[in-house]
């Protein structure tokens, strides 16, 4: 019920995690369902069908012709042979075929099997199953009534015994062999290695070039030395001079690091090899050193040419750290690219480029000079940078007069290019939807509240519930509207998006990369004001609070153990990192501080949040008009935006307490 707000930025939804594809890592082609399943197995199931007619199909059409023998109880055969109405009569070795002399029906009338329901049928032949016996008695009848018979033995038909000795073993070996060749595909092949008939990376000439990245004014130009040396490698060869061999592109997700990629090589026009390493990680053993090795192979061959490994640390991870499966794997890949990149000549003009958001969890040797020892940080971009990667995303996008995208980059504080990219298509998708020509301002702003707010939900029909919400997202923005130094709210709102029931949308200042204390004490208490709100107004306090909660403790934890401002702990940090890169690396890690400090720590964590939630209280229940009147406003109108919420705040707006005295009377 809390808006995206922390320490840091708003990460809009949809954000990190959203691997676009970006052309990379070849797909397979879409497969039929029976492609894997060889042509021979067609021709057994005709073979199995073509008997199956043979032997039934005759059955079935004298069922239906109109002399269709009747099947007839062995009683009633005998008594039939007995009266003499049996003309002839085939024997065979269970069962007895034959004719009467007169048609006849069974059951005869008046038969008991009349009352339970069978069918009398009509004919002048019969079938019936003989006894399992001798009957010497039916020997005799059929000789004193002058019956032909004759004697059949069955003719065991050959194909079908034949079918029956090898078939189970012709389907096992059909399907171990159809099972082998479906790993083999899987694996790439046990004797082609990483050459399988996929693309497992992609190979291309890229057109796009840096007027097609906007803003990234910094990486542009660390990036121009690299595409002049593409061009003109002997330039530097000439002088002895040493390019370096790679090239880390850091950065938060969505900032544009793919497109730089290729930007270069399409400034440079040369060819591009670019791959996930996420890909490499999915295979058997062994297969992702292999195709590392025939990708570099492959760009060698194509010198000049840029490989570019996206997502490095799925596989650059700390060597020895993890737990168990996999690791093997990615320890043998990122070997192998080590060793290919140490391989390399220095006349070579292979440049590897690699993308990361998490430089912290890369391991050491890939950050040494001759491997990756070009970093190049690509930030989210800043308010003229988001303006230009607006005007790139509107370009040849008619829009309304009214549409400034000056005032489009000052509210999108925090968004990455892919979700300024986003933005321009949302607005474009929403003027669609409203049959307009051009895209209108409204149309942008619609896009934007879906993305920072999220999709709109139905909207509460529980009225209880309905106040409660209110209640808790008013207290919110009053805090904040209250507060000093809290980022100022953007939009209230009680209609449910995405998951939260209410979001209180905040701004906050553009390009902060250091928080003060102040601040960060000031979005605890804004954090606190749901429950605070729903405690001071209601009866009852409800689960609604529960990730504000989260959020502040987390906080609070942060500040005493790793930001050092807390002056009972002082300023020491213990490394208790939540950025832990992975399960078994934190587990391996002893806790490096006493026990006597980790209750230390948990009594300062305990008591910020328990004086923050206090003065919230006290904040709220000194403003209780004010509260109550956001909350009538929100109840009527769902969404209440920054002017009402100052205007109901008047006078009081950020006139309240600096919360940074918590820490003057400590101890006390
Ligand atoms: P990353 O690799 O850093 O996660 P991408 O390069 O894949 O980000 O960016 C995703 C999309 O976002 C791009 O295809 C592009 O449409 C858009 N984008 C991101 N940054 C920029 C930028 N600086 N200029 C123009 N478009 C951008
Ligand atoms: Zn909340
Ligand atoms: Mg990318």
């Amino acid at each position: 019920m809390f808006p995206p707000n922390n320490s840091t930025p708003p990460q809009p939804p949809g954000d990190q995690n959203n691997k676009q594809p970006n052309g990379n890592g070849g797909g397979l082609p879409p497969k039929s369902p029976f492609s894997g399943v060889p042509r021979w197995s067609w021709l057994i199931l005709l073979g199995v069908l073509l008997l199956w007619s043979v032997f039934r199909v005759p059955d079935m059409v004298n069922s239906f012709s109109q002399d269709a023998p009747i099947d007839v109880p062995y009683s009633f055969f005998y008594s039939q042979v007995a009266t003499g109405n049996v003309g002839e009569v085939v024997l065979q070795e269970q069962s007895a075929t034959g004719a009467f002399r007169s048609a006849t029906t069974f059951p005869p009338d008046g038969s008991e099997l009349l009352q339970q329901g069978v069918q009398q049928q009509t004919s002048t032949t019969f079938t019936t199953t003989l006894l399992p016996v001798d009957d010497p008695a039916l020997t005799t009848a059929l000789r004193e009534n002058n019956v032909t018979v004759t004697a059949q033995t069955i003719e065991p038909n050959q194909l079908l015994i034949f079918l029956l000795n090898w078939g189970p073993l012709l389907l096992i070996f059909g399907l171990i062999i159809w099972q082998t060749r479906r790993a083999q595909r899987q694996m790439g092949g046990v004797f082609g290695f990483g050459r399988t008939q996929a693309r497992e990376y992609n190979t291309e000439r890229p057109q796009i070039k840096f007027a097609d990245v906007a803003g990234q004014q910094t990486a542009k130009s660390e990036l121009a030395e690299i595409v002049d040396f593409l061009k003109e490698p002997e330039k530097y060869i000439a002088l002895g001079a040493r390019i370096p061999r790679g090239v880390l592109l850091i950065g938060p997700p969505g900032t544009g690091k793919t497109l730089l990629a290729r930007a270069v090589a399409g400034e440079a026009n040369v060819a591009f090899f670019s791959i996930s390493a996420s890909e490499f990680v999915e295979m058997f053993v062994g297969v992702g050193a292999s195709r590392v090795r025939d990708l570099f192979a492959k760009a060698k061959a194509a010198a000049p040419s840029i490989v570019f490994i996206d997502e490095i640390d799925a596989v650059g991870r700390q060597r020895g750290a993890g737990l168990g499966g996999g690791n093997d794997e990615r320890e043998q890949t990122l070997n192998q690219m080590l060793s290919e990149m140490d391989g390399f000549d220095q006349n070579e003009s292979v440049i590897v480029m690699a993308a990361t958001n998490r430089p912290d969890v890369l391991d050491p040797a890939l950050l040494r000079p001759g491997r990756f020892d070009r970093q190049v940080t690509v930030a989210l971009p800043d308010r003229s940078g988001r303006e230009d990667t607006l005007k790139v995303h509107t370009r040849g996008k008619p829009l309304g007069d009214d549409v400034s995208l000056v005032e489009l980059s000052k509210a999108t504080i925090g968004f990455s290019g892919a979700d300024l990219a986003n933005l321009a298509n949302e607005a474009a998708l929403t003027a669609a939807r409203h049959n307009r020509k051009r895209i209108v301002m409204n149309d942008f702003l619609d896009a934007f509240d879906r993305i920072v707010l999220g999709n709109q939900s139905p909207p509460l029909s529980n009225l209880q519930e309905r106040r409660v919400v209110a209640y808790h997202e008013a207290g919110h923005a009053m805090v904040a509207a209250l507060t000093p130094h809290a980022d100022p709210v953007l939009k209230v709102t009680i209609v449910p998006r995405g998951q939260a029931l209410g979001v209180t949308a905040m701004l906050p200042n553009d390009d902060r990369r250091n928080y003060p204390r102040n601040y960060l004490l000031a979005q605890m208490m804004v954090m606190l004001g749901g429950r605070a709100s729903e405690e001071v107004m209601l009866d009852d306090i409800t689960t609604g609070a529960s990730d504000d909660l989260r959020r502040v403790t987390g906080m609070a934890r942060r500040m005493v153990s790793q930001f050092g401002m807390s002056d009972a702990i002082g300023p020491l940090n213990f490394g208790e990192d939540e950025r832990q890169p992975f399960l078994g690396y934190s587990l391996s890690q002893s806790r490096s501080y006493s026990e006597e400090t980790a209750a230390q720590i948990d009594n300062e964590v305990r008591r910020i949040v328990d004086d923050l939630y206090e003065r919230t209280k006290t904040l709220l229940s000194q403003n209780r008009d004010k509260l109550e009147a956001l909350t009538q406003e929100l109840l009527t109108n769902e969404v209440v935006t920054r002017t009402k919420v100052m205007e109901i705040a008047g006078e009081a707006a950020n006139q309240s307490q600096l919360p940074a005295d918590i820490f003057e009377n400590a101890g006390a």
